[in-house]
């Protein structure tokens, strides 16, 4: 019997590894797979190098590990039948749809046996889940504060503490014009690292984005010590900022625990926990501040893998706005003068990292405007972004951005310069006019906010969510303001399909 480790399941605090301490342990570092797409190559490095420093923390506590770096999956399965013919292996249920039946296929082809068993990296286990879920409106809110019930944390007895549920209103704050974040942490490249780098430098080379300098954390003690710094330093103004968008600030006071939590080296009840009592022990921390970022954690993270999980696999392909646009070349090269969407794209290519409201509504709102095809979003979050995994860049993407599975989003987030102009301060240093609509200077995210509705009125005008825009919609249409309007967005999508930023004056 070995125990298969996979490259995102690197705990030794869950699952068969803590269940056998005795077991022979398999790992297999595909070369084929981290060249396959084009992964930031930070994405890489992360990977790779959190791989090699767990195998090496195992052997330190005298575990067997056979660790096989070979060019394809297959290739390390086949170095291991080679050595242990007929070897029964057990694994982690991987996150990705399908992943377990591919996976039994390539080792009982190579006759082995292959037990799959619970992913133990969540906090609600699939059954929980399943009795939980009646099959109705899949809703966040809901499954949120039936995680609270179920773990009991932030509750006081059948109460949640501080009376509310729910402190989003006081996530909305902007800082002040001379805020400054604090300092995060950045993990030097140490000789493990160093030697990944060294491995897929002819992969790395010459890609989109920048190799260097990297400083992801890569073992549990680095991963333990980005949580800390971050309870001890942003937790306090994680709430009130968390919608904001600042310049010169692409981290502001988010966890940057994405890429440690969904490779195992955190798991995300300590992360709640470690939250919870700074909460408890301390002053400074606001209950928006930690009910924002249990909230995120029990709720929407663990909400999406199962949301995941129910809409696969048409969640994959689902496409109901049929958006068919190529994804804009300057989602990878960065080029454009809009500043927003420019800040937003240069944290990606720096480090695989833009914050969540970046996200969801510069990179995904613009994407959602302009009619790009989802799936094409999906692949860029999925190999741009170190933390992207299909089960969580899929939901987050297809359904919560782009609004094409009709799985939980009530309503497209799309915004005009109105919103981002109120939540950033992009604009102040922007070539363009966050107040017009129309001409050269325009906003270009204005036409387009207003041309999505009318393109799309036979999916959305339904939709009583909808109700305001539609009757902004016709008013606009009725004073003859439309035309114009859709002839801009015509004008931004022409300029940006050839690779040019949208003409100011
Ligand atoms: C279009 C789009 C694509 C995304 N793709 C990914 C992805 O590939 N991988 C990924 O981990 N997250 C993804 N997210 C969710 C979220 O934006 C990131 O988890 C978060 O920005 C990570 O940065 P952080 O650790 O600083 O998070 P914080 O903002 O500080 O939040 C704390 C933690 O909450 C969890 N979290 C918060 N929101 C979500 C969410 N919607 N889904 C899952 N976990 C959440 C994360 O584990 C995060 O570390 C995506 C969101 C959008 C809108
Ligand atoms: S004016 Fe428009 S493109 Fe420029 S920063 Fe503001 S929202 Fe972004």
């Amino acid at each position: 019997m070995t125990v298969l480790v996979l490259g995102d399941q690197l705990t030794r605090r869950a699952g068969p590894l803590a269940a056998r301490p005795d077991e022979r342990v398999l790992m297999i570092e595909a070369r084929a797979f981290a060249a396959r797409h084009a992964y930031h190559p930070h994405k890489r490095t992360l990977v790779a190098s959190a791989m090699r420093h767990f195998r090496d923390a195992l052997r330190e506590d005298g575990r067997p590990v056979d660790y096989h770096e070979t060019a394809t999956f297959g290739d390390g399965l086949d170095a291991h039948f080679d050595a242990h013919p007929g070897d029964d292996l057990v694994v982690m249920r991987p996150a990705s749809y399908g992943a377990a039946d591919r996976l039994r296929d390539l080792v009982e082809t190579r006759g082995g046996t292959l037990r799959v068993v619970e992913n133990e990296l969540f906090c609600c286990s699939p059954a929980d889940f399943d009795d939980w879920y009646d099959g109705g409106a899949l809703r966040h809110e809901d499954f949120y504060r039936y995680m609270r019930r179920e773990t009991g944390v932030l509750m006081e007895g059948d109460e949640p503490v501080g009376g509310e549920w729910n402190y989003d209103e006081a996530n909305r704050e902007t800082p002040p014009d001379d805020y400054e974040a604090p300092d995060v942490p950045t993990f030097d490249p140490d000789a493990t690292t160093r030697s990944v780098q060294d491995d897929y430098a002819d992969v790395n080379a010459g890609t989109w984005a920048d190799p260097e300098p990297f400083g992801w954390p890569v073992t549990r003690a680095d991963a333990l010590a980005a949580l800390d710094d971050f309870v001890t330093h942003r937790l306090p103004d994680f709430g009130p900022y968390e919608d904001a968008m600042v310049e010169g600030e692409p981290m502001l006071d988010h966890a940057l625990l994405s890429a440690p939590l969904n490779l195992g080296l955190l798991g995300p009840r300590e992360v709640v926990d470690a939250a919870v009592e700074a909460y408890d022990e301390r002053d400074d921390v606001p209950i928006e501040s930690v009910e924002g970022f249990v909230r995120q954690v029990l709720g929407w993270r663990e909400f999406v893998r199962h949301a995941y999980r129910v809409g696969m696999p048409d969640l994959a392909d689902a496409n109901r706005l049929d958006a068919t646009r190529d994804l804009p070349d300057l989602y990878w090269s960065g080029d454009t003068d809009m500043a927003c969407l420019d800040a937003a794209v240069a944290g990606v290519r720096q480090r695989g990292y833009a914050h969540h409201i970046q996200r969801l509504m510069v990179l995904s709102n613009f994407a959602l405007l302009y009619g790009v095809d989802p799936h094409e979003l999906n692949r860029w979050f999925h190999v741009a972004f170190v933390d992207g995994y299909h089960w969580v860049s899929t939901p987050n993407t297809v359904e919560m951005g782009q609004y094409a599975a009709d799985l939980f989003a009530t309503k497209p987030y799309a915004a005009s310069a109105n919103y981002l102009d109120r939540m950033g301060d992009y604009c102040d240093g922007c070539p363009y006019d966050p107040d017009a609509t129309v001409g050269a200077d325009a906003c270009p995210f204005n036409a387009l906010y207003w041309d999505f509705p009318a393109a799309n009125e036979d999916a959305l005008r339904s939709n009583h969510r909808m109700g305001l825009v539609y009757g902004h919609l016709d008013d606009k249409r009725d004073a003859g303001d439309l035309a114009a309007i859709r002839e801009r967005a015509t004008d931004v999508r022409a300029a940006t399909d050839d690779g040019e930023s949208p003409r100011t004056e």
